[in-house]
């Protein structure tokens, strides 16, 4: 009898207990299955979903900027794209990251850490070659180009009051030379040596424009130097500290040519900063570069998101440097060999691209 009232109270309570679960649960239990299917759509587009990341240099520079620019043509076109030859299109995002420059982004791409970085066609090819700063380092060898962006200008910004008037008067001054990793500072030790000079003969700190700006404000930091695109943000903002360009006399950039045949000589026009006049300098092409072992259909898409109108008219509008970004320089200075995908799509285009010298 006892144990039937209590079979009896235990079959109620859980007829009780299972009623209320069901009363209370229904709507939790609704969001629940609501939120896994959230999770399991969100993961599926995830898992279709491709990062490229694009290494580009300090935020103050040009490289990040147009590197900017680029991530946004790259992510937008993969909808639109007409080029994609079918064999189904998966989905890429792309974003520009800061870094310390050409060097930096060379080694990134070896390591997979990015996969497309803006680099300066000495660094390329000394890439390419396992030479100079890559002397020994047979891992970077695969770097691989897709264009030449726009010519890039060796820049010596120091304050008036600094009265440098030649490289030879950087001598004991307190100047910036850019991280290591940068193009920036390889370029600058090829200046000096060229000069007699070494970096130990001035006062040397090792940093981005970006952090040099408030130190040369105070006088603390006599100068900055950097490769790269001109007009830039890093040197336009400095106008009104009074702050001069250090001209590369044209037989002192002939003579690095000679050594290093992607640093030729150059200028910096008058009044692209106002007020500044014509700078002789050296240059060098800026290149978008990739890893050989890419996929040769992506690269073919990256080369058709970059060269699309849109992404051309972005960059005309969005960034001085931008319109030097033109389909008929797109092989001008690339001294690394192209892409496959690069080349497929240029072969394709051969008026547009003057692609007359591809083989
Ligand atoms: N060419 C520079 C370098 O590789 C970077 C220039 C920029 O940030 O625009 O160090």
């Amino acid at each position: 009898m006892i144990l039937k009232n209590l079979h009896n109270l235990k079959k109620h309570n859980f007829i009780e207990s299972s009623s209320i679960f069901l009363k209370i649960n229904k709507p939790i239990l609704l969001i629940v299955i609501f939120i896994l299917v959230l999770i399991l759509t969100t993961s599926s587009i995830a898992d279709n979903m491709r990062l490229l990341r694009i290494g580009t240099g300090g935020q103050t520079g040009v490289y990040y900027p147009i590197g900017k620019i680029i991530a946004q043509g790259i992510t937008s076109s993969n909808i639109s794209l007409e080029e994609t030859e079918g064999n189904g299109i998966q989905k890429y995002i792309s974003v520009a990251q800061n870094s310390g420059g050409s060097i930096d982004n060379v080694k990134g791409i070896a390591a997979g850490e990015i996969e497309v970085g803006l680099v300066q066609a000495d660094v390329a090819a000394w890439a390419f070659h396992a030479e100079h700063v890559f002397k020994g380092n047979d891992k970077v060898q695969g770097v691989r180009a897709i264009a030449s962006l726009y010519p890039e200008k060796f820049q010596i910004v120091t304050r008036n009051d600094a009265k440098v008037k030649s490289v030879n008067d950087l001598r004991g001054k307190h100047i910036s030379v850019d991280e290591i990793g940068s193009g920036t500072l390889a370029v600058m030790r090829i200046v000096l040596d060229t000069h007699g000079l070494n970096e130990k003969d001035l006062k040397p700190v090792y940093l981005k424009p970006v952090f040099t700006n408030d130190k040369i404000v105070s006088g603390e930091l006599q100068g900055f130097v950097i490769m790269a695109g001109a007009p830039m943000v890093a040197v336009s903002q400095l106008l009104g500290t009074g702050i001069s360009l250090v001209p590369i006399a044209p037989k002192m950039a002939s003579l690095i040519e000679a050594k290093y045949p992607y640093l030729v000589p150059g200028k910096i026009l008058a009044n692209i900063y106002p007020g500044i006049p014509d700078t002789p300098t050296i240059q060098v092409h800026a290149l978008m570069v990739v890893n050989k072992t890419m996929d040769e259909e992506l690269v073919y898409k990256i080369t058709a998101a970059l060269w699309s109108e849109q992404t051309l008219s972005k960059l005309k509008t969005e960034h001085p440097q931008g319109k030097s970004i033109t389909p008929d320089a797109a092989l001008l200075g690339v001294s690394i060999p192209l892409h496959p995908g690069a080349k497929k799509y240029y072969q394709k285009h051969p008026k547009r691209f003057n692609a007359s010298q591809l083989q």
